[in-house]
């Protein structure tokens, strides 16, 4: 065999060199490749006060035919304290759950010590990528301001809604134009992003032929109506529409969005069960349409998640008996708060497998920036 190689021209040696040595660095990269997907778009979709039980309550409502959340590929578990409470805020847990960083409630995007600390979403904006929220509460309030603002009181709303401005997200949708035209200071904020460029509407009918460019939309002066009280199907079509848009804009950078489904908590906090079920359900209609993105478009991300519980939901026995087959089945609530326990995280789409486990909340942007080549700090 020796004697044989020595007999071959030189010319053979080399091409066969470089064929082998051409298949063993495909192959390497191949192998890469298949380790470390590369991430270009995250959608962070954020149940507010979605806790284990809400979702477990969503199953039997349902009589167990799975949710869209139930596709995920992988499912991970978060600690939610906040920096002065085992109890958060949803303004502590925005914070931790945009910049990865513990603050003490009622804090937005600052530290204890009054230190900004920029979100996932300014880093991905930094960075040149699209970027936008979607709330059905105000923009203002706590859970997207956490990813657009940095005050010490969430209850400064007019100055959340300049961060607005100070920013250049692509899309901001949501409740509470009245931050932004019926404001302390008199200014009008609407006037100053249409003089930037954005189209400001107040329906999604208004932005049927928009596909691209810079949009707010604010259908309401306030909070928009609850599921019940005929919001529709705003969430997941707003999702679906801020998906075209940031598909447009981004071009090459990939985008960035945060989805919430900001009337989970406010329902439990009420102790209204048949309500928490359909903003439960409106939040799964448009985890579904982000799973589908994702499927379409290789290198998307989504992260759903909750930034606690809200009401100490647990779901016991109706007949005060195992005895009976029966699917009886009463709810029972034990607080008007939020709880201390810790909160699902599902993950799907190119990076998931980062996200099984258990984490704390600030380990949630953490790993997205990594994952997307961005600062985590
Ligand atoms: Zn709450």
């Amino acid at each position: 065999m020796r004697s044989l190689l020595h007999k071959l021209p030189t010319i053979i040696k080399i091409f066969f060199i470089v064929l082998i040595g051409g298949l063993v660095s495909k192959g390497v990269d191949y192998l890469f490749e298949e380790r470390e997907p590369e991430v270009r778009n995250i959608i962070y979709m954020i149940g507010d006060g979605m806790g284990i039980a809400h979702i477990s309550a969503a199953q039997i409502g349902g009589d167990y035919s799975p949710l869209h959340l139930e596709r995920a590929h992988a499912v991970g578990l978060c600690k939610t304290y906040s920096a002065n409470n085992r109890i958060t805020d949803s303004a502590a847990a925005g914070t931790a759950l945009a910049t990865g960083y513990k603050t003490n409630n009622g804090m937005i995007g600052v530290t204890p010590d009054g230190i900004a600390h920029p979100s996932i979403r300014e880093k991905a904006e930094k960075a040149g990528m699209a970027t936008g929220v979607i709330a059905t509460y105000p923009v203002t309030n706590a859970t997207p301001a956490a990813f657009v603002a940095h005050v010490d009181n969430r209850h400064k709303e007019d100055e959340i809604a300049t961060y607005y401005l100070s920013n250049q997200l692509d899309i901001f949708f949501g409740g509470g134009s009245k931050r932004f035209d019926q404001r302390a200071d008199s200014l009008n904020l609407l006037d100053t992003l249409r003089q930037r460029g954005y189209t400001v509407a107040y329906t999604l009918d208004e932005l049927e032929n928009i596909s691209e460019g810079k949009v707010a939309l604010l259908p309401t002066e306030g909070s928009m109506p609850s599921e019940l009280e005929g919001r529709g199907s705003f969430l997941p079509q707003a999702t679906s529409k801020a998906l075209e848009i940031l598909t447009n804009n981004a071009k090459d950078d990939g985008f960035f969005i945060m989805v919430e489904g900001s009337q989970i908590d406010g329902k439990a906090h009420g102790h209204d069960l048949q309500a928490m079920l359909a903003e439960i359900y409106d939040f799964d209609s448009a985890v579904a349409i982000a799973f589908d993105y994702a499927d379409t478009h290789p290198g998307t991300l989504v992260v759903v998640t909750a930034d606690h519980e809200t009401g100490g939901l647990t779901i016991v026995n109706g007949n005060r008996t195992f005895d009976l087959h029966d699917h009886q089945v009463d709810y029972a609530w034990t607080t008007g708060g939020h709880t201390g326990g810790m909160v699902p995280l599902f993950a799907y789409g190119t990076g998931a497998e980062h996200f099984s486990g258990v984490m704390e909340n600030t380990d949630v942007p953490k790993i997205m920036c990594r994952l997307l080549g961005l600062d985590e700090e």
